[in-house]
């Protein structure tokens, strides 16, 4: 694939910590598309694809897909044209060499880390009330980022769920890889000419966001 030459966005951190819901605000803000890569791999399941046969139950216990899977869903993402004036990644990397490999198709001047932090206890609190829409993947949450109507989709009316992999023991083995591949992931970012910007996820989405691009705003150039 050739090198994607506008900016990204990329979003760090623990699962659970909020990544969704600011990379989601960042990208009405800035008009560009919003990538996570767990919702293309749960989408590529939902349409029972091989590929979504092939890292289901990987999802479901929590356990990382191969980078292979991986590669081959966010270059085929990467291609459309709606990613033509940037994009906002969530969920890639997740690993010192996901990175490298994500600076082979973008290179690391155009990308923008965002680190955003928060506590493991809260974490595994917040997740018991993070919904989803499994017909058009947008989050939600009971408490900090409720649904218009109880448990029904704002876009598409779809009624929200669980995910299986939110799961309080599920969440705990997400916690232990993340933990276990994070800093030499984020000493590769923290190495790099570009350093991330770190957001703690602790206060309401609001409050958040207004600190997300309080720091973003001084790293990017202006024409983004
Ligand atoms: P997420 O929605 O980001 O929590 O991702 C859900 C699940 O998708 C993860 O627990 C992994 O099984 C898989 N996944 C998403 N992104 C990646 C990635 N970059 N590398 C490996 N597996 C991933």
């Amino acid at each position: 694939m050739e090198k994607f030459s506008s900016f990204v966005f990329v979003f760090l951190g623990p699962p659970g910590a909020g990544k969704g819901l600011l990379a989601s605000r960042l990208s009405d803000r800035k008009g560009m598309p919003h990538i996570s890569t767990g919702n293309l791999l749960r989408e590529e399941c939902r349409k029972d694809s091989p590929l979504g046969r092939e890292v289901k139950e990987l999802i479901e216990k929590g356990h990382l897909v191969s980078d292979e899977c991986i590669l081959k869903v966010l270059q085929e993402r990467l291609r459309r044209e709606d990613c033509r004036h940037g994009c906002i990644l969530d969920g890639f990397p997740r690993t010192a060499w996901q990175a490298v490999l994500l600076d082979n198709l973008v290179d690391s001047e155009r990308q923008i880390p965002i680190e955003v932090t928060l506590d493991d206890k809260v974490i595994e609190e917040r997740l018991s009330g993070r919904r989803l829409c499994p017909s058009c993947s947008a989050g939600y949450h009971v408490t900090y980022a409720p649904p218009r109507k109880a448990n029904i989709c704002d876009h598409c009316s779809t009624p929200l769920i669980l995910r299986k992999d939110d799961a309080p023991e599920i969440v705990r083995e997400r916690l232990r890889i993340f933990r276990e591949q994070y800093a030499p992931l984020i000493d590769h970012y923290r190495s790099g000419e570009r350093k991330p910007a770190s957001v703690s996820s602790l206060a309401s989405p609001d409050e958040c966001f207004a600190d997300l691009l309080f720091k973003i705003e001084s790293r990017i150039p202006l024409s983004i």
